[in-house]
């Protein structure tokens, strides 16, 4: 039987990052958060298509989620564990910033005490002028503090980086310091700007830029021992982040919080994004939306031509009931042409050296 993974936003955070489009808070309400994540997480799981599910995976994402308190979160851990059925190894990831290294490190013995076996650190760069244009206050000491303090507890760690900052020219530093730090998991993401947020009066990253860094990185990774399995995701053999490939895979997936989405019995279902509204009443905050069949699989394609491996024909087969190589034929002829798809066998993949473009592909099934 398919397994789904939970995701939990916690939407707190010391500050606000320039760059920052997500749902986030700085008025450190907690308690009344939390509460209203318990009456959320007790009244989603009453629905029978979730009673029917099992879950392999928990992911605790924001926001900063390593500035909840741990009393607290282990009030959510417990609930989870109590509402929903899930496997007994599964994987538990948290996400954490250099700068609350009090807060990470420190709480690392108790993040392993309730089962957390992952823990994502947003690093984002090792050149502190990069850091000061994201409006990240840690620097490459607390970056290693950070890792050092959490891998003697939780060994499994991911290091997220930010390609096409204001003013980055290199990214060598960044890879140095990956390499020092000898992380399982690399997360790279090309900055976006995005309207109303504070860099949006900036020009957009340099494509040539962002493509000489990308491809640097791509090239330094694979030498030093990481596969490339997703556009922007590198993982060590065996270390790839099983709940991210959830969403890659069409698994469903539970979401819970602030503007949390989820995905399961053929809806996607939306949070709010207004913290007063979801603390008052988290059931009614939330949209559902019926997906149609062809919606449905048009997604599976573009969502599955993220990662390396690329769109399993016959794996689409049994997920949609039809073949995607006679409904898509002209789509995957013109894309197959301009060389931004190769078939090989029953798959369909994005080479990497196209990766970047990916959004011209993506297009063409939305
Ligand atoms: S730490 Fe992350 S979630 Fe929080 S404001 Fe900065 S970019 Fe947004």
């Amino acid at each position: 039987m398919e397994r789904g993974g939970v995701y939990i936003h916690i939407p707190f955070c010391s500050s606000r990052c320039g760059y920052c489009h997500f749902a986030t808070s700085v008025s450190n309400e907690q308690e009344p958060y939390v509460e209203a994540l318990l009456r959320e997480i007790e009244e989603v799981s009453q629905s029978s298509a979730i009673r029917g599910l099992t879950f392999d995976t928990i992911y605790f994402g924001g926001g900063t989620p390593s500035l909840l308190r741990p009393d607290l979160l282990a009030r959510v851990v417990d609930a989870l564990h109590a509402n929903f059925t899930i496997e007994g190894h599964s994987e538990f990831t948290i996400e954490a910033n250099p700068e609350a290294v009090g807060g990470a490190a420190r709480h690392a013995p108790f993040y392993a005490s309730i089962g957390v076996n992952r823990i994502s650190i947003g690093v984002q760069s090792a050149v502190p002028a990069e850091l000061t244009a994201l409006d990240r206050s840690h620097d490459a000491r607390e970056i290693r503090e950070t890792v050092a303090g959490i891998r003697e507890h939780v060994p499994n760690i991911n290091l997220d980086f930010i390609i096409g900052i204001p003013g980055q020219r290199s990214i060598d530093r960044s890879l140095e310091l990956i390499s020092e730090l000898s992380p399982d998991h690399v997360s790279l993401y090309i900055l976006e700007i995005f309207p109303g947020t504070q860099l949006s009066h900036l020009p957009p990253p340099d494509d040539e830029i962002v493509e000489r860094l990308y491809f640097q990185a791509c090239d330094f990774l694979r030498g030093c021992g990481f596969v490339h399995y997703e556009i922007c995701n590198f993982a060590r053999p065996g270390r790839e982040c099983v709940h991210n490939r959830k969403y890659w895979n069409g698994a469903p997936y539970v979401g819970l919080g602030l503007s949390a989405c989820s995905l399961y019995a053929g809806s996607r279902f939306q949070n709010t994004s207004s913290f007063a509204a979801y603390i008052h009443d988290p059931a009614k905050s939330r949209a559902a939306e019926r997906l149609d069949d062809d919606t449905r699989a048009r997604e599976s394609i573009f969502l599955a031509l993220r990662t390396a491996e690329g769109l399993d024909a016959a794996s689409f087969f049994r997920r949609h009931g039809f073949d995607p190589s006679t409904r898509f034929q002209g789509e995957w002829d013109d894309l197959i042409g301009l060389g931004l798809i190769v078939k090989q066998g029953d798959h369909y993949r994005i080479p990497e050296r196209r990766m970047l473009v990916g959004n011209e592909v993506f297009g063409r099934f939305v």
